[in-house]
């Protein structure tokens, strides 16, 4: 029988084995762990593909989020955009600033937050948007930023997802004020480990985030601010620096799965993506929407396909954070309860994605004929 697990982080690995068994060795044998020379050449090197001045590497996707809205002086008292629907460390970030998340609801269409509801959230606490490229796809930056410049206030992108994209044709790092992004293992570039940057053409920015990340210091045992301990290690700066090279053969990968998904589930009563002509997403997700989730789910799990929900809850209905609880989010709790995001990754093939398609013909088939039957 023919299985299609969600991720096989396993066989990403496998795909590299050699280069990156050999990058590895090459940093035990360098004896210097953290930050240090590969770590600035990884710096260069994405900064260079996001075609931005500056990246600087941190210690997970979180804390370029923290330490980027720190760098554009959000603290206590301020409120920062956000979107209702996205995953809960967009709004960690500005809580872990002391300052409050403003939720905003998406367009329906795209999952990414509405720029037309975004100035009845400005106030004069705003310090900053954060707009969220989710599922990879970008968001609409434009009216975005354009608001933002109207009222003083900066941008800055949560890319988490998105490494790759191009909005307008222009890759993603340098639209807005500075761009987050993750290296979780699971993300479209991942690394054996946790690890994180923001790249930014805003050189004041970037030296800020330098400080941060290492105890408010650029010299050693001099603290200019007060900082954290959030800094890349070598090993992964070298991994990032192997994958960086394959990233654009792995989102194309991806993007003939998605065209076949787009194709092959037109008519089939769920909801497809839509992507608008301003975008090129990297299809970190192929989310659907289906009013009978739960049994479509099940369906698939019992024909070896594996599919997760991005995701069940939406920030301001989780438990941290109570105080958003009675909030009135419709657009984004709807989506919350329908969508499912079915497999897509760089080692699928094009037979397993055929596979998916046909399971999905089988459940609606089958469901099709026992309304037939009852009614
Ligand atoms: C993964 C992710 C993050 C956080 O990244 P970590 O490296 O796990 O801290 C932030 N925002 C979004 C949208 C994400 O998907």
């Amino acid at each position: 029988m023919i299985t299609v697990p969600f991720l096989d982080l396993r066989a990403a690995y496998l795909e590299l084995k050699e280069e990156i068994d050999t990058v590895i060795n090459r940093i035990l044998d360098s004896g210097c762990y953290i930050l240090g020379p590969e770590v600035e050449a990884f710096e260069i090197e994405y900064a260079a593909y996001c075609e931005t001045k500056h990246a600087v590497s941190v210690g997970n996707g979180l804390d370029a989020l923290h330490l980027a809205l720190l760098a554009m002086g959000v603290g206590p008292g301020d409120e920062v955009i956000v979107p209702s629907n996205t995953y809960i460390a967009t709004w960690l970030a500005v809580s872990q600033c002391g300052a409050t998340p403003i939720p905003v609801e998406p367009l329906e269409a795209t999952y990414n937050i509405d720029p037309t509801l975004i100035k009845a959230a400005i106030t004069p606490r705003t310090k900053v948007i954060l707009p969220v490229h989710l599922y990879g796809q970008p968001s609409d930056l434009d009216p975005i930023l354009d608001i933002a410049r109207l009222h003083g206030i900066k941008v800055l992108e949560d890319a988490a997802q998105a490494h790759g994209a191009r909005y307008k044709g222009k890759r993603l790092g340098g639209h807005g004020d500075a761009v987050a992004w993750s290296f979780y293992p699971g993300k479209n570039m991942g690394a054996l480990g946790d690890g994180g940057a923001v790249t930014t053409n805003n050189p004041d920015i970037a030296d800020h985030i330098k400080k941060l990340r290492n105890y408010g210091s650029r010299v050693k045992y001099i603290n200019e601010v007060r900082g954290y301990n959030s800094r890349l290690d070598s090993l992964q700066a070298a991994i990032l620096r192997v994958k960086l090279k394959y990233l654009d053969n792995w989102n194309e990968r991806r993007r003939v799965i998605a065209q076949m998904y787009l194709d092959g589930l037109k008519d089939m009563g769920l909801i497809v993506p839509y992507v608008p002509e301003y975008v090129e997403p990297v299809w970190h997700l192929f989310v659907i929407r289906h009013s009978n989730r739960k049994e479509l789910q099940q369906r698939l799990s019992e024909a070896g396909i594996g599919t997760l929900i991005h995701y069940p809850i939406p920030p301001h209905k989780q438990d941290a954070y109570q105080d958003n609880a009675m909030l009135s989010l419709p657009i984004s709790e709807r989506i919350h309860d329908e969508v499912l995001s079915l497999p897509i990754n760089s080692t699928m093939t094009v037979g397993q994605a055929q596979y998916v398609m046909e399971a999905i013909q089988r459940v609606k088939t089958s469901s099709t004929k026992k309304r037939n039957h009852y009614s």
